[in-house]
């Protein structure tokens, strides 16, 4: 596999040191000791800078500063939050590049997928501002006694919504749940995985320019089991994005101060490929599925299941297609493939591949650590004959290597992946779409794509995007993504005055009345339906 790496952290960038330290003003000052976060450049492993290593206090401080504005700004209207949302879209476009440079700096992706980040915010922002006013407006609903009482639903912001977002996606993950959380009117604490705050930071800087006011986003800056729980016990809802692990700490917590939450956590993709798919695209398909972002993507298919007569032309096409990945963080468009986030990361990429080959399993392609790119690259790696109780099998890698296994029928690849714990996203390869929709109905995931790996699912802004058993609860992306942040609430009124017997009738007759009142509005409704 070719590889270039660069040749020191912020050498062919827009950034340096100075510019980054400026970013940290807006962070609260720590309490106690100043021991500040050291954030590194994954791709050659040199430091990039350091950020506030925050506590109870100064989340608490952050949280009630956040509470004080966005009582303001949940009396503005939909359409003027709206505007804003349009204006931070702009200057995300307009400031392209240098934030793809960024995200590459603090995660050692490749360009091209540093770019797919950038090119997502802006289309989320447009759709929310788009849909969310007509989404958060007043809606009749249907009365208890009709012509006689009225009912409709109100849409509150819930208040401060806390969101704690991941390291490999931090551009697309601290906001895609931000942007709803803003326009429905509330104010936002968002703390960023430690690894990767810069990006985050630069985008609250975007959001003060395009008018949303001061404190109505702040962001947090911390380690995870410090300043995590200290957010949950502030806000009124929290948006979780990471394992499944951490997921349920959190979701306990949010259970114990009985507030709302939506966790978008762990995921063990399978891609399921039919005898009559074309071998070719779906070779492509999975190098795409496989190794964006050196597999660390949620979404990536870590588990492929061909059925039998495809598997030996399937294999070959995608063999020699990982073969001539290219790895490497230069910040150009070259590189296909970049690298991994840290130590900790390469460490378990690398157990996972050990324990399948210990275990009488094939590296087809890949398998081994390049330090002469960067000191966390690694191969992008296709394993056979991998058995069923392997790490690589039964947990999320999380990187760069996918088991691929041949299967007797499309049925039983069904029956293995409707078996697994985890059930965020699953694609079926078939050279008949419609077939391909018709299984993706029987699959019980959050999303299944169909002649694609995960783009067209998670670029679906329109449409909900989470994960079923170990893989979370709740819906980020469409009216579902925005409707989790606010409060429903019913406004009724009678005509009448209490909707209750009336003085003048004796109770018998208003029993059969209300009786055949009751009897009659089900009828109706039944024929009307
Ligand atoms: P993680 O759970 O370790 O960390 C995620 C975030 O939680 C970070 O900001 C971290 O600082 C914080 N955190 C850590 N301990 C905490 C605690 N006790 N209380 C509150 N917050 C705490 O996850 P990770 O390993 O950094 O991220 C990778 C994982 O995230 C993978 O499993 C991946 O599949 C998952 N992920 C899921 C999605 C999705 O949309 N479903 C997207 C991206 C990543």
């Amino acid at each position: 596999m070719d590889a270039r790496s660069p040749s020191s952290a912020f050498a062919g960038t827009r950034w340096s040191r100075q510019r980054l330290d400026a970013l940290t003003d807006a962070v609260e000052p720590p309490d106690g000791d100043d021991d500040p976060i050291r954030v590194h450049a994954p791709a050659v492993g040199d430091p990039l800078g350091t950020v506030p290593r925050l506590t109870e206090p100064g989340v608490e401080r952050a949280v009630s500063r956040c509470r004080e504005a966005a009582a303001d700004w949940r009396e503005r209207t939909p359409r003027e939050r709206a505007a804003v949302l349009d204006r931070f879209a702009a200057l995300v476009e307009a400031h392209r590049k240098e934030l793809i440079d960024l995200v590459q700096l603090e995660t050692g992706k490749a360009r091209r997928h540093a770019f797919e980040e950038v090119l997502e915010l802006p289309l989320t922002a447009s759709y929310y501002a788009r849909r969310a006013p007509d989404l958060l407006a007043r809606e009749r609903r249907e009365s208890a006694v009709p012509l006689v009482t009225t009912a409709a639903v109100e849409y509150d912001p819930v208040g401060v919504v806390g969101i704690i977002s991941p390291w490999n996606y931090p551009l697309t993950l601290s906001m895609t749940d931000a942007i709803p959380a803003l326009v429905a009117g509330n104010g936002v604490v968002l703390k960023p995985d430690e690894k990767t705050p810069f990006v985050a930071l630069r985008l609250a800087e975007l959001w003060l320019e395009a008018g949303l006011p001061t404190d109505v986003l702040a962001v947090v800056t911390g380690e995870g089991p410090v300043v995590g729980p200290a957010l949950i016990d502030r806000v009124d809802y929290v948006t979780f994005t990471g394992s499944t692990e951490t997921g349920r700490t959190v979701a306990e917590r949010a259970g114990r101060n009985l507030i709302d939450c939506s966790l978008e956590l762990s995921g063990k993709n399978p891609m399921l490929v039919c005898a009559d798919a074309d071998p070719g695209t779906a070779a492509r398909g999975a190098v795409q599925g496989c190794f964006t972002n050196a597999g660390q993507l949620c979404l990536t298919t870590e588990q492929i299941y061909v059925e039998q007569p495809l598997f030996e032309s399937f294999l070959d096409r995608f063999v020699s297609a990982t073969e001539s990945l290219a790895l490497g963080a230069t910040f150009d468009y070259g590189p296909d493939v970049g690298s991994l986030i840290d130590g900790e990361q390469l460490a378990r990429v690398e157990s996972h591949v050990a324990d399948a080959v210990e275990r009488g399993g094939t590296v087809e392609v890949g398998g081994r650590h390049r330090d002469d790119v960067g000191p966390y690259f690694y191969e992008p790696t296709v394993l056979t004959g991998v058995p069923e109780e392997s790490v690589a099998v039964c947990e999320e890698t999380f990187g760069p290597v996918v088991t691929v296994e041949p299967v007797a029928s499309v049925e039983a690849a069904i029956e293995r992946a409707s078996d697994a714990s985890h059930g965020l996203n699953a694609s079926v390869w078939t050279g008949e779409r419609e077939r391909g929709e018709r299984l993706a109905s029987v699959l019980s995931y959050g999303t299944v794509c169909v002649n694609d790996t995960y783009a067209a699912g998670w670029a679906a802004f329109d449409a909900p995007m989470g994960g079923v058993r170990d893989s979370g609860i709740g819906r980020r992306h469409g009216p579902e993504g925005l409707r989790r942040y606010v409060e429903p609430k019913t406004v009724a009124s009678s005509r009448i005055g209490p909707v209750d017997e009336p003085p003048f009738l004796p109770r018998t007759w208003f029993v059969r009345a209300v009786t055949a009142l009751a009897a009659l509005q089900r009828r109706v409704r039944q024929r009307f339906a």
